[in-house]
């Protein structure tokens, strides 16, 4: 059998399923969507590139397809999901960048975390983009359109990003109205006019409306959101079925979906896949002083503390075995993370080729008190500024002298990490 060429890795957190949130009555909702997010970061990092058309996703010559382009490369006809070629082609130009998918995940925690501190109900859509339920925080902050407006202030300030943001009363609403005007865009749809913001628009907005619904509903006669509207239900039904009803009700600006914030993980993970099977001792323990590393940051970031450890190593042959231990004391440090991986590897007596190496927290928690002789406090302060200066740098801009040896270049793709086999060549199994 040929041996997997896989150089992957995985970041999981499992939640439960969220709890869902029913009233809808006088709702104000705001939907966030940062303006060409890793473009914008490219520039931020490096502002020679401000102004110029920055092309994120790989080389021009490459195969693979744009991830991100600024807007200055949009007006050359530049998207995401377009091959990397065809934009060299429209832009030869353009200033095209591999990317650096960590500090994007981390520059997304520090937006998202503005976000949480105007409400808790905010539901990450993805990386750059969150809806967020402000309702019950206009008595402290003011109407929707004043907390969208300190919002985007705040995340230019902290973080020198530009923000759009619709605000509604609605999820439907705020997402279409956030987009209306990119980038820098603020638009406030006042309760009771959702009908009359969506009627003007191409049907092809609306949540549902896919190229053949669409091309259906031009078919029928509809082509913008008010001519649907004004369909009726019965009609509806009878052309397009329950689908086509649910269309009508968003057509009149009607949404009663909750703001579905994500929940507190239950565990926190990171597991890397070798190019090729390891064996040697010291190569496992630095890549789990790496996933280590990564999985204390994200307990940081989350605000927990593990209470206890998995290891995960699956074999030549795909066999897979965990091993868990307590902690001692609950922690959010990569250290004593690293500690019982290293002596849970131990435990396994195994020296049979690894593919697969993860660590898992567990027993997630809030971290409590600490006594007051405790060494903690300042190591979490240490640990809290090296973030900081990840999140101001880039993940790679502190690392350990020991995984210095071992620390390849991080290819564009979430869920990627690196593999410690920096001088192989590309793989070709992905693209
Ligand atoms: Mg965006």
């Amino acid at each position: 059998m040929s041996r997997s060429r896989a150089r992957s890795s995985a970041s999981f957190e499992s939640c439960s399923p969220p709890a869902r949130v029913t009233n809808t009555a006088a709702r104000t909702i705001l939907h966030a969507d940062l303006d060409a997010f890793y473009a914008s970061v490219e520039v931020l990092d490096d502002p020679s590139l401000r102004g110029r058309p920055v092309i994120v996703g790989g080389r021009p010559d490459e195969r693979g397809v744009v991830s991100a382009a600024s807007y200055e490369a949009r007006r050359y006809g530049v998207h995401s999901a377009m091959p990397l070629r065809t934009a060299a082609r429209l832009c030869p130009d353009g200033a095209f960048v591999t990317g650096h998918p960590d500090r994007y995940r981390d520059v997304s925690t520090a937006v998202m975390r503005i976000f949480a501190s105007f409400t808790p109900l905010v539901e990450p859509i993805s990386l750059d983009e969150a809806f967020l339920d402000v309702t019950a925080s206009r008595a402290a902050f003011g109407d929707g359109g004043t907390i969208a407006l300190e919002l985007k202030r705040r995340v230019r300030d902290e973080t020198g990003l530009v923000v759009s943001v619709g605000v509604a009363s609605n999820k439907l609403c705020a997402k279409i109205a956030s987009d209306l005007r990119k980038p820098d865009a603020l638009v406030v749809v006042a309760p009771g006019q959702e009908a009359a913001f969506l009627a003007p628009l191409p049907v092809g907005r609306l949540w549902g409306v896919g190229p053949q619904v669409r091309q259906a509903l031009i078919d029928y006669g509809v082509s913008t959101i008010g001519q649907l509207a004004s369909v009726s239900g019965a009609a509806l039904r009878r052309r397009f079925g329950a689908h086509g009803l649910e269309l009508g009700q968003r057509a009149r600006g009607v949404d009663p979906s909750p703001v579905t914030p994500t929940q507190a993980p239950k565990s926190i993970g990171h597991e890397h896949t070798f190019s090729r099977d390891v064996v040697e001792r010291s190569r496992l323990e630095a890549t789990l002083l790496d996933i280590a590393e990564s999985v204390a940051s994200r307990l940081r970031a989350h605000g927990l503390a593990a209470g206890a450890i998995q290891l995960k190593l699956r074999y030549e042959g795909f066999e897979t075995i965990t091993r868990q231990m307590p902690l001692p004391r609950q922690t959010r440090e990569s250290e004593p993370i690293y500690e019982a991986g290293v002596a849970l590897l131990e435990r396994t007596r195994s020296t049979a080729p690894v593919r697969l190496i993860g660590l898992t927290a567990i027993g997630l928690a809030e971290l409590q008190q600490l006594t007051l002789f405790d060494e903690q406090p300042r190591s979490e302060r240490v640990a809290r500024s090296l973030d900081a200066v990840r999140a101001r740098f880039g993940e790679s801009a502190i690392t350990r002298a020991r995984l210095l040896a071992d620390r390849p270049q991080r290819r564009f793709d979430f869920g990627e990490r690196p593999t410690a086999d920096a001088g192989r060549p590309p793989n070709d199994e992905a693209r």
